[in-house]
């Protein structure tokens, strides 16, 4: 987890890639489905653009589907999910039910004028000044519930700094999984 523009897909791809595991990301998803004009792309659409969360129920049946996938049986990153406690609460369900379970929850954090910059600069349709504003503040009103969240339920999450070259960022990532 992290805010828009930590560097989650990046930093997702490039362990996903070392760990030889499949990563999701629940945007990427998201997005894919806008540009197929499926109904759950379109019935996202708004939300995305304006910058809020797609419903629960809606993540949640991408994350059934996704946990699905024969490749997912060795292991899978998620990346930009869970995203509220419901959703957390969703994955530990369907986590139980396959008898599969988190192994660590890696926190991205970078300073909110540092965000602005990187996505005041990366030109995606959801990058508008505005939009990003209301994604940050949607992102902090969530983290710390969801945080202390599965701080409760015992699960293991590191706080990464994401700022600075990427392959030191990976580095340190690569050091608290202690891989
Ligand atoms: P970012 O984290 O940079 O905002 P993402 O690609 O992760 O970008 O997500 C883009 C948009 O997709 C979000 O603003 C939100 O509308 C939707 N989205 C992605 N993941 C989730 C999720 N887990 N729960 C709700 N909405 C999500």
């Amino acid at each position: 987890m992290g805010p828009p523009g930590a560097g989650k897909g990046t930093q997702g791809e490039l362990l996903a890639n070392r760990l030889g595991i499949p990563r999701y990301s629940t945007g990427d998803i998201l997005r894919q489905a806008l540009r197929d004009r499926t109904p759950m792309g379109l019935e996202a659409k708004r939300n995305m653009h304006a910058g809020e969360l797609v419903h629960d129920e809606v993540i949640l049946g991408i994350i059934g589907e996704v946990l699905a996938h024969e490749e997912s049986e060795a292991g899978f990153l998620l990346d930009g999910f869970p995203r509220t406690v419901a959703q957390a609460v969703g994955l530990r369900k369907l986590l139980l039910e396959r008898g599969l379970r988190l192994d660590a929850i890696v926190d991205l954090s970078v300073p909110d004028d540092e965000i602005m910059r990187r996505l005041s600069t990366r030109g995606r349709k959801d990058d508008l000044q505005e939009t990003i504003r209301r994604r940050l503040e949607v992102y902090e009103a969530k983290k710390k519930p969801l945080l202390d969240w599965y701080e409760n339920s015992g699960v293991r999450v590191m706080s990464v700094q994401g700022v600075g070259d990427i392959d030191h960022i990976q580095a340190d990532i690569l050091e608290q999984l202690a891989l």
